[in-house]
């Protein structure tokens, strides 16, 4: 079966075997990594060597700290606010998805945040161009979500900050290229999507922006606690941690980010090339330069046959194809586990069914 969910979203195979050969008996130890202590010296060898090895792929410089947290991308929302800013801080958000809309409104409760562009009255189908944007001059952060999981909308370079530092929401496309880390202050990503199972967020934060939390921020959140306890303060979640750090491995194996990045721009590439070449049965409403890598929302001309799109293939073994609830059409989420074979298969399907329904 073809996975092509949004997240949670397919494994790399190898991955889930290796995790399946060691569930019981993790390297001799006699437990399975769910069974283990997280202070003791096996875990510990697990969480380290997982941020060691993200460290490798994303060249992340020894002035950023790697927090292993829970609560999900969401949770981020909140947290970046409260430990960054005080509740009068101005601070702009770019909103070029329904993922960045969240993150504005979640923060409208901890600062005072400001929509210095939105592409809602497009549909969220580009991306603004950054000279023209009228960024406030006092603003401690611009955030982004670098690419929208939904309308599948992508940034291929960033925005500068007027002023204050850049913070994306890189949930959906964490470790699907490289990423040049000291241009941020700080990236967050729920793993779900590319990286491992759901339960786990990962945040890379510049460390001088750590130590600043409001009074009221919840332990939980504070960045500073975890920093000093290696993400270790309380139970972390320890399952979600190590399969992280086989899909790390992994990537390293695969050659690192360059060799990843070109594999998902070969899958991308056959699917827009597709979708633009038949004639209007399907259509990728987003604009050519900043479509995603990874979220591939497209639509039939007739919209009365989606529902049988979907059905069909489902039966043809590729599942997970119906469009968010709130774009409708379809979408194909194209990870960076998702085989060239799968999008080959896709493609197929799509000429084969289009050759029935034109
Ligand atoms: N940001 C983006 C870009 C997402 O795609 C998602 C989830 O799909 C989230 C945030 C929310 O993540 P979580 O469900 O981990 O809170």
């Amino acid at each position: 079966v073809f996975n092509f969910a949004a997240g949670p979203a397919t494994l790399p195979e190898n991955v889930l075997l290796k995790a399946q050969s060691e569930l019981y008996n993790w390297r001799g130890s006699g437990m399975s990594v769910m069974e283990m202590s997280h202070r003791g010296k096996e875990f510990l060898s697990i969480i380290q060597k997982a941020e060691a090895d993200l460290r490798t792929l994303l060249n992340i410089p020894s002035e950023y700290a790697v927090l292993f947290l829970q609560g999900g991308a969401t949770t981020q929302f909140a947290a970046i606010p409260l430990n960054v800013l005080k509740p009068e801080d101005p601070v702009d958000y770019l909103v070029t998805g329904s993922w960045g809309d969240k993150a504005f409104k979640e923060a409208q409760k901890f600062c005072k945040p400001k929509v210095i562009w939105s592409g809602k009255s497009e549909k969220y189908t580009r991306i603004p161009a950054f000279e023209g944007l009228e960024q406030s001059s006092d603003a401690k952060y611009l955030h982004i979500c670098a690419n929208e999981t939904i309308h599948g909308v992508e940034f291929k370079d960033y925005p500068t900050p007027k002023n204050g530092i850049l913070v994306a929401d890189m949930s959906s496309n964490f470790c699907s290229k490289p990423v040049d880390v000291s241009k941020f202050g700080i990236i967050y990503a729920g793993a779900q999507k590319n990286v491992g199972p759901s339960g786990v967020t990962i945040v890379i934060i510049r460390k001088d922006l750590i130590g600043n939390a409001q009074e009221i921020t919840p332990i939980m959140l504070d960045y500073k606690i975890h920093a000093e306890n290696n993400s270790l303060y309380n139970t972390p979640p320890c399952y979600c941690i190590y399969m992280c750090g086989l899909v790390f491995e992994d990537l390293l194996e695969q050659g690192g980010l360059v060799e990843v990045e070109k594999k998902n721009e070969k899958k991308a590439k056959i699917l827009y090339d597709a979708i633009d070449e038949s004639n209007g049965f399907f259509r990728c409403p987003v604009e050519k330069s900043v479509r995603s890598l990874m979220n591939v929302p497209f639509t039939l001309e007739k919209p009365e046959l989606e529902a049988d799109f979907v059905k069909e293939a489902a039966k043809e073994k590729m599942i997970q194809l119906k469009g968010h609830r709130s774009v409708g059409g379809m979408r194909a989420s194209i990870y960076n586990a998702m085989p060239l074979a799968g999008v080959e298969n896709l493609v197929a399907f799509m000429k084969d069914f289009q050759a029935r329904h034109a």
